[in-house]
């Protein structure tokens, strides 16, 4: 499809901007040529209780894998996000908290996330949790969950959040493969007018889980449940007891700052563990360059903190760069459809950053509910989580952002820690549906499936082939597995799992994960840009592709399509979609068997399991794998019954 479709800096956006075309130029060669140069500077950017004087130590040689930045540094990731930002900010509002209920929001200035964050450090202290101890969190998107992450990093506990969507199994899992004995929880959450029972299900939990002494629980709806006497404890009467000071923990750069376990779209969840000073020194330079954050700026970023993106978008990256964060609890579409644009005028947003699945799913109720508010705060937009269709990308940019608001496709892991391929607004020219170029520091390489490094316009395997601050370090409890999932495919290089296009103008386009990608009579294919095609049409809102075994082909494409509100399903318009993609790509891409899909499987963070429409394609629905991180697991039962018959 159109690789030329160019959306340019405007001359505003390179003024104000804190990077333009020639410097990002200047200091992405200065970033690679010299690594430790650029980091030992950038390293500045957070305060160091004992600075480094080594800044990398890398090797990603399989033999003598290790990864190590700013080694001998000694710093405390709160007091980065809070303490010393008080001369300045006591008084300025740090979060905004937005409720499920629309009535109910609030404002906490650093003063007062100093005060309660050193309240829940204290209180965990009492409980005898000690540095390097395992906390696990499992809390709705409530002001107690930042507190909750910000007190393990004050007293040096390893946090591992949990999303609260997840099952009971689920949280059983995760408590047992870090080991932690301490759980914070909150009565209930509030999602979409809905309790979710959150403690109701830590109790169903803790049944296999005999390690975890106490749980400290934060009252949030004040619905009814069980306290389990000698382990279960009431946050606020445990705060009262503590003072509202608590020294941060000296820690190494290098000692855990957490785990988070990945969404799983792809099979069984990895402890994916970060450290403290690389990890806190990429969230912060990603969030002000990428987001052009300045002061006084309001940022919000919709993602929950139980995923990555709320941990270094949310939390981290904006904390230690001052700024003040939105965090709201509720969904997109309650009260109604507007929701998000209610909020954005309610607290004049100006950079709104969200994911494609929302995009799409609010793009599928047409425009009038976004044109009934302002949305004259916004000035910058940002996408994550998965490829965003070209198609979507433009209804971003023209109806959410009225033509106005430039568009960051940020493209990044759990394991990346930060935005690694993204626009930065005042230096790069945007094509929809391209993450376009490397972030500082970041040397992409794609490789053919021997590894051999392509070069100019082509396709491949994505790489990295040198590290950056905020890399994953292992995989909790399981090194093996992280040097044998991340840099045994491609010996000497950070294997991404996803599949890549650069263009002519060295702009990068995913194509979708590698493990998913379709070969047609010799015809590697990624899924992202037949669904693309898909989705360009006016009647489709959504559409995901497998492969299926094929007689003559090998495999044929299998398209899975979700039609817009009010759009008939017949077989005229399937016909046109199968025409519809022969036009826009090629016959080779054509869809064989189209199957009309009311819903489609996703992750609890609303990425597409192709994993499992695969082999629903393939006829195997018996062995569907772990489905236990599905947001919706009935909508598999739907397209089980609906297959279409692959003769
Ligand atoms: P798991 O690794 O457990 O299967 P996951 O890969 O979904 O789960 P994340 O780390 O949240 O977990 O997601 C990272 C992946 O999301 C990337 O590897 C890529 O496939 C996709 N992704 C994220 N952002 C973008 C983007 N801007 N464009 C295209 N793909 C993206
Ligand atoms: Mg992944």
């Amino acid at each position: 499809m159109a690789d030329n479709e160019l959306f340019p800096v405007a001359a505003d956006w390179a003024k104000r901007a804190w990077v333009d075309a020639g410097k990002y130029k200047a200091m992405y060669e200065q970033s690679v040529q010299d690594p430790s140069a650029f980091w030992g500077e950038q390293g500045k950017r957070v305060d160091w209780i004992k600075p480094y004087s080594q800044v990398k130590d890398v090797s990603f040689d399989k033999a003598d894998l290790h990864i190590r930045w700013f080694a001998d540094g000694v710093l405390n990731v709160s007091a980065n996000c809070i303490d010393r930002h008080l001369p300045k900010r006591a008084s300025q509002t740090a979060i905004i908290w937005e409720g499920d209920d629309p009535s109910k929001a609030e404002s906490i200035t650093y003063q007062q996330l100093h005060d309660e964050v050193c309240r829940m450090a204290n209180v965990m202290k009492a409980k005898g949790v000690k540095k390097g101890d395992r906390v696990t969190i499992y809390l709705p998107m409530i002001p107690a969950a930042a507190y909750a992450m910000l007190a393990c990093a004050r007293i040096g506990a390893v946090h591992s959040v949990v999303f609260g969507g997840f099952s009971p199994d689920s949280l059983a899992n995760r408590i047992q493969d870090c080991d932690s004995q301490f759980l914070i929880t909150a009565d209930e959450g509030l999602r979409g007018g809905r309790g979710v029972p959150l403690k109701a299900n830590a109790d169903a939990a803790l049944k296999t889980c005999p390690n975890v002494k106490t749980v400290l629980v934060v009252k949030h709806t004040g619905g009814r449940i069980e306290m389990a006497a000698g382990r279960d404890v009431w946050l606020h009467d445990e705060a009262a007891k503590v003072p509202a000071t608590c020294a941060p923990e000296p820690m190494n750069a290098e000692d855990p700052l957490f785990i988070l376990y990945t969404s799983g779209s792809t099979g069984k969840p990895k402890g994916v563990l970060h450290t403290s000073g690389g990890y806190l020194v990429f969230a912060s330079m990603t969030h002000q360059y990428v987001f052009d954050y300045h002061d006084g700026d309001i940022y919000w970023c919709t993602a929950d903190v139980g995923w990555v993106t709320g941990h270094s978008y949310i939390l981290y990256g904006p904390l230690a760069n001052g700024a003040t964060t939105l965090m709201f609890e509720g969904v997109p579409n309650y009260p109604d459809a507007s929701r998000f644009w209610q909020v954005i005028d309610k607290h004049k947003v100006n950079i709104f950053y969200t994911a494609p699945t929302a995009i799409r799913a609010l793009m599928r109720e047409g425009e009038a509910p976004v044109k009934k508010t302002s949305r004259a705060s916004l000035r910058l937009l940002g996408s994550v989580g998965e490829p965003i269709n070209p198609e979507a990308w433009l209804w971003y940019h023209r109806v959410i952002g009225d033509g106005r608001c430039p568009i960051v496709d940020t493209w990044w892991q759990t394991e990346t820690g930060g935005i690694l391929i993204t626009p930065l607004p005042g230096a790069i020219d945007q094509k929809p549906g391209s993450a376009t170029l490397p972030f500082f520091g970041v040397k992409p390489e794609l490789v053919d499936g021997e590894g051999k490094v392509l070069d100019g316009a082509t396709e491949g395997n994505l790489c990295i082939s040198d590290s950056w601050p905020g890399q994953m370090r292992t995989v909790y409890g399981d090194h093996q597995r992280f040097i044998d999932t991340y840099f045994s495919t491609f010996p000497g290089k950070y294997f991404t799992g996803d599949g890549c296009r650069r263009d002519a103008d060295g702009y990068y386009w995913i194509t979708g994960r590698v493990d998913d990608v379709i070969n047609v009579s010799g015809h590697r294919m990624g899924t992202a840009e037949v669904e693309s095609a898909l989705v360009a049409h006016p009647k489709v809102a959504e559409a995901a592709v497998v492969g299926y075994p094929h007689n003559i082909k090998g495999q044929g494409i299998y398209a899975y399509v979700t039609l817009k509100t009010g759009i008939q399903a017949t077989e005229e318009l399937r016909k046109e979609l199968v025409q519809h993609v022969r036009t826009l790509i090629g016959p080779i891409a054509s869809p064989d068997l189209i199957q009309w899909a009311p819903g489609l499987p996703k992750t609890r963070s609303g990425k597409i399991m192709r994993r499992i429409l695969r082999k629903i394609a393939e006829n195997e629905h018996s062995a569907l794998g772990d489905t236990s991180t599905l947001a919706d697991p009935s909508v598999v039962d739907d397209l089980v019954n609906n297959r279409m018959n692959r003769g």
